[in-house]
């Protein structure tokens, strides 16, 4: 088995979701007493938080960058960055190391073009719904367009995963918020959402609607043990 990286605390409530899907994926492959080899370095995401704040987005890779080189120098075989974010800097963080680096949009994409869908809602946080960085790798390699909330939706999109999700906070009033924001986006034509924050799916799940939902940060830790495993990854 090879050994995961991670680069987590971002926040750390979804830190501990994908220690347990990694941890569960490799149990239900190998056998009731398998875990994962995985190395876990967590950042401070107050931090973190204060960089995007400043649009110091520079200061963000070069600590992300020294989170995999400690990967990297403690024996891990790839890179998982833990939010998709922070995949705004993501060619700082590969170009850190020579490890393998697991994208958090490649098995989100991959997952969505295995469905035959082509046009799907993106909730995340304004970084990830308003820049280009994210929508653009969807787009060119798998092909799949990414409808977005009005501009008032996504400030309480990235509200809500700011002051409460990353928090350790979960509202049903946000909850009924999200579930009014995917019905008008049905409306309009999308055909499944991405949980583009690896915090939404504390707050909702595949029950909550009736669109199929693609959970980032459980596509995300898949991918993580199809390579722990050697096994093909998108
Ligand atoms: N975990 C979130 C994400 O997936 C947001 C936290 C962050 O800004 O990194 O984008």
């Amino acid at each position: 088995m090879r050994t995961i990286g991670l680069i987590g605390g971002m926040s750390w409530e979804s830190s501990v979701l994908y220690y347990q899907w990694i941890n569960r994926g490799i149990r239900d492959r190998c056998g009731p007493l398998h875990s994962a080899r995985l190395l876990l370095d967590s950042v401070d995401f107050s931090e973190v938080v204060a960089w995007q704040r400043e649009g110091n987005w520079a200061a963000a890779g070069a600590a992300l960058a020294a989170s995999a080189r400690r990967l990297e120098a403690g024996g891990a075989e790839c890179i998982v960055l833990a939010t998709n974010t922070m995949h705004k800097v993501a060619e700082a963080v590969t170009s850190a190391t020579a490890l393998p680096f697991i994208h958090i949009a490649d098995p989100t994409g991959a997952a969505i073009a295995e469905r035959g869908l082509r046009s799907v809602l993106l909730l995340g946080t304004a970084f990830t719904m308003n820049d280009d960085f994210y929508r653009s790798r969807l787009e060119q390699k798998f092909g799949v367009h990414c409808l977005l909330p009005s501009e008032p939706q996504r400030a309480e999109v990235h509200r809500v995963i700011f002051e409460e999700l990353c928090a350790g906070v979960i509202s049903d009033v946000s909850r009924a918020a999200f579930r009014a924001i995917i019905s008008e986006a049905t409306m309009a034509g999308a055909q499944g959402v991405i949980l583009g924050c690896t915090e939404i799916g504390l707050l909702l799940g595949q029950h909550d609607v009736p669109l199929p939902l693609f959970d980032t940060a459980a596509l995300h830790a898949q991918a993580a043990v199809a390579f722990a495993l050697d096994q093909a990854t998108p």
